[in-house]
């Protein structure tokens, strides 16, 4: 039997010295890892539906959940926050349960064009018992087709919208989504999932507070906080569905220590949010372009991309292998990537990286089959966390 401490002590240091860019992944600060692994991990908490605890010895674990809930809502201008979801996934499921009927429809964008599995036929619509239509999609400019999505939601007459992808690089004219729902009689959802520490830093989709009925997702991809979800709302009604679909129904008990966890996330958020995704942002445009200069293909030249993710061009496979090669050809050179050919900005720029060009060389080089080792030991030196108090 191999002692599992030891397979920690392994995993931890093999972590600290590999290159990570994985775009649904980010780096906690210790404060975050420090709440995690606190007495709280083991403990109870329960807020029954009349807003008192079930459990006793919950004073500070009360009032870290308040503080908590009060920081969401202020990072996001929101009236409403449900902050216990266990994940995006559990987040998704009980906005779905607040806005859709049992035989009614959603549209949501084709997996094919990166749009969430989850929300595909076989998966949370044949488990909630409801339709799942497409939202027509150009993936040359990786724009809805708006016109098209206004004839087909007029025919299809669905109950929700659900905007966001895992594959995200633009923002939406959510606009004239709302005003297509409005038209239509539909809800709108936003799965900003990838983007959440994006929009909390203002500098994605600004505006999706203003224009969805209920904007939702993970609390670890660019939102730099542990594994968890968050649903915000400005609407009364919704939120108090959102509570009953959450407690019994999708969970039970909340994990009082990732709420501390996500306070803390929350907090640095408020104060470094705006400058950490200006940077992300901007890493991921000097990604694509360098990595391009260097004969690996991106996806949407020039811009690449508006978030914290590019995508690797289908082009390169001829050249250099499936995406499930070159992650694993940057593994062997120290540098982590998903098998799906997404490359992720968060956790470099979270480690205060930006110099994109030797990050470019360095994938590059290993997917031509060089050996970078000592480039990226090199790299790794220079790294510090930032944006945490
Ligand atoms: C990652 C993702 C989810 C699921 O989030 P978890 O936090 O892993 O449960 C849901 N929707 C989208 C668009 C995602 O990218």
């Amino acid at each position: 039997m191999t002692s599992i401490t030891e397979l920690v002590d392994k995993y931890e240091r093999f972590r600290r010295n590999v290159l990570n860019l994985q775009a649904s992944e980010n780096y906690t600060c210790s404060h975050v890892r420090m709440a995690l692994g606190s007495d709280l991990a083991s403990r109870y908490a329960h807020i029954m539906p009349d807003g008192t605890n079930a459990y006793g010895g919950t004073q500070f674990t009360d009032q870290i959940y308040s503080e908590t809930q009060e920081t969401i809502k202020k990072l996001y201008g929101a009236k409403y926050a449900e902050i216990r979801p266990l994940g995006g996934h559990i987040a998704a499921e009980i906005s779905l349960l607040c806005s859709v009927k049992k035989g009614g429809t959603i549209m949501a964008i084709d997996e094919i064009h990166g749009g969430y599995t989850g929300y595909m036929k076989g998966y949370l619509p044949e488990m909630f018992g409801f339709r799942s239509e497409i939202i027509p999609y150009i993936p040359e400019t990786q724009e809805i087709d708006y016109d098209a999505l206004n004839r087909d939601a007029m025919k299809i007459k669905p109950d929700a919208i659900v905007l966001g992808q895992s594959f995200f690089v633009k923002h939406y004219d959510l606009k004239r989504i709302r005003e297509i729902c409005d038209a239509s009689g539909s809800k709108l959802l936003y799965d900003g999932s990838h983007v959440m520490g994006l929009i909390a830093g203002k500098r994605f989709q600004p505006d999706a507070m203003k224009y969805s009925d209920i904007l939702f997702g993970s609390t670890h991809k660019s939102f730099f906080g542990p594994q968890g979800g968050i649903l915000l709302t400005n609407d009364e009604k919704i939120y108090s569905d959102a509570s009953f679909n959450t407690v019994w129904r999708t969970m039970d008990n909340y994990q009082p220590n990732r709420i501390a966890a996500l306070g803390i996330a929350a907090q640095d958020l408020l104060s470094f949010g705006e400058e950490y995704a200006t940077k992300v942002m901007l890493n991921s445009h000097n990604l694509g372009r360098a990595l391009e200069e260097k004969g690996i293909s991106v996806r949407n030249a020039p811009w690449y991309s508006e978030s914290h993710q590019i995508l690797l061009s289908q082009e390169n496979t001829a050249k250099y292998g499936t995406f499930l090669d070159i992650s694993k050809k940057l593994e062997k050179n120290d540098m982590i990537c998903d098998r799906e050919g997404r490359l992720g900005t968060s956790e470099v720029t979270r480690l205060g990286f930006s110099d994109m060009d030797r990050i470019a060389g360095a994938v590059s080089d290993a997917i031509k089959g060089k050996d970078v080792r000592k480039e990226v030991v090199e790299i790794l030196r220079v790294s510090g966390v930032r944006f945490c108090k």
